[in-house]
């Protein structure tokens, strides 16, 4: 398997991703704060988290906008 595919497909917290149908607030940007089982994510632009499971999640990521770099530490928890 290619490294960049992996990359794509995986979910990491602090991940900020872009989905395929805005939020109601107008925002697409959304950061990943947990994962496993369920994926929960806060919208970037009005704050509101949502808890989607893996596959609802990756039907909805269109595009992957940034990934931090370290593995957590530097993630702010809310
Ligand atoms: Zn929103």
């Amino acid at each position: 398997m290619n490294a960049a595919d992996e990359a794509v497909s995986a979910i990491l917290r602090g991940d900020v991703v872009r989905t395929r149908k805005p939020h109601p607030c107008g925002g697409d940007e959304w950061t990943v704060l947990r994962t496993g089982a369920d994926i929960r994510i806060r919208c970037n632009t009005c704050g509101r988290l949502v808890m989607l499971d893996r596959e609802s999640f990756l039907k909805r990521r269109k595009s992957l906008v940034s990934r931090s770099s370290s593995s957590g530490e530097s993630v702010p928890r809310s």
